[in-house]
């Protein structure tokens, strides 16, 4: 096969504050031949997600960076893949990559289409299962309040949150995705904090009975807000803060964390890639809730391997509706 030349993003500058286009640049490379126990991979489709934005702090220049991708094997030297194989792997911002097959994963487009590997049922999806489920334990009747509702991770929380029988608030910044919560992912409550006055007294306006779980995805005001009008024993999910992920300087806390203690809060942190051991639950019940038409999601593609650093950005503007994901290649 003749050498393959592949387009691949690298980060140019560490990105201060908001990022820009300029901090990434588009560079050629030579493929080489996969070895014994090698794979060549095509990328189709990479995804582009908020904690990337930690890692471009103090990422090596000039490196390529990387991420989920979901691709199709082109060569094979591994007996566990073969040529047509879709893989998902974790070399995205490439259009094509050699890997040991080891660590890369076969896809089953029996579940959903193949770019829904790098959201509801991928990484994002595992996120809201882990964190609802394991860290939240939703009981029937209780209130759960989801911040970036009508995002990849936020949307799934929507809805296992009711398919758990919960009443569930959302907050989300446009009236479309506001609309899209209610009439598709079909949640009881669903406001655009951008229009909100005081974020902590719309929030008491939709949740007369006060919040038992905070699926917690923005930080800052959303954070307080929610702390104010959490039940007792209630469950807050720490599972990520992007409205601080472009901040220069550390921000505050809460100032109404001390309320946690009588109270009786439980907040928790967590990270998906400790929860492998819920992998095979999570396809099990995803298959199943999709099936009976229970899980619903968007997807905001991308076209062209060139614009993924735009996308990555846009995640910081609101610009995607569901998983933001980059379509490289047919
Ligand atoms: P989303 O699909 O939710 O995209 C990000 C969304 O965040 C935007 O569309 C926007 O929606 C909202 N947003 C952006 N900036 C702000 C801001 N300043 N204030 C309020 N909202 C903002 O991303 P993901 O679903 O991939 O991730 C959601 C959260 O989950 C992130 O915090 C991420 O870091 C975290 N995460 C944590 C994991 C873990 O293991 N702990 C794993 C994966 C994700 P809107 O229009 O509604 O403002």
């Amino acid at each position: 096969m003749a050498n393959i030349v592949s387009r691949e993003i690298r980060l140019k500058s560490h990105p201060i504050g908001m990022p820009d286009e300029s901090d990434f640049e588009l560079v050629e490379v030579t493929i080489p031949e996969p070895k014994t126990g090698e794979v060549l991979v095509r990328n189709i489709y990479m995804s582009v997600d908020p904690y990337m934005r930690g890692g471009m702090r103090n990422a090596k220049l000039s490196k390529t960076l990387e991420g989920g991708c979901v691709g199709q094997i082109v060569k094979s030297n591994s007996d566990r893949f073969q040529v047509g194989d879709y893989v998902l792997g974790m070399l995205g911002w490439r259009e094509f990559y050699v890997s040991p097959a080891k660590g890369m994963t076969k896809i089953d487009p029996t579940i959903a289409p193949i770019q829904s590997f790098l959201g509801t049922v991928g990484m994002p999806g595992r996120t809201a299962y882990v964190g609802l489920l394991d860290i939240g334990q939703p009981k029937e009747g209780e209130t759960v309040f989801v911040s970036a509702a009508a995002g990849a991770v936020g949307s799934i929380a929507c809805q296992i949150s009711k398919i758990k029988g919960c009443h569930v608030v959302g907050s989300t910044g446009s009236d479309q995705k506001v609309n899209w919560l209610l009439e598709k992912a079909r949640v009881d409550v669903a406001f655009n904090y951008k229009q909100a006055n005081n974020l902590e007294d719309e929030l008491r306006q939709h949740c007369p009975d006060g919040i038992d779980i905070y699926f917690e995805n923005v930080g800052g005001e959303h954070l307080e807000a929610a702390i104010s009008l959490m039940n007792v024993f209630g469950r807050i999910i720490l599972c990520g803060m992007i409205s601080q992920y472009n901040e220069t300087a550390p921000q505050p806390g809460p100032k109404n964390l001390i309320s946690a203690i009588g109270k009786r809060l439980k907040l928790q942190g967590f990270i998906v890639s400790d929860h492998t051991d819920r992998v095979s639950d999570f396809y099990g019940d995803m298959r199943q809730w999709i099936n009976e038409g229970m899980i619903k999601w968007e997807e905001t593609i991308i076209e062209g391997l060139e614009n993924a650093p735009q996308a990555f950005i846009g995640l910081f503007k609101g610009e995607n509706m569901g998983k933001m994901t980059v379509k490289i290649g047919p």
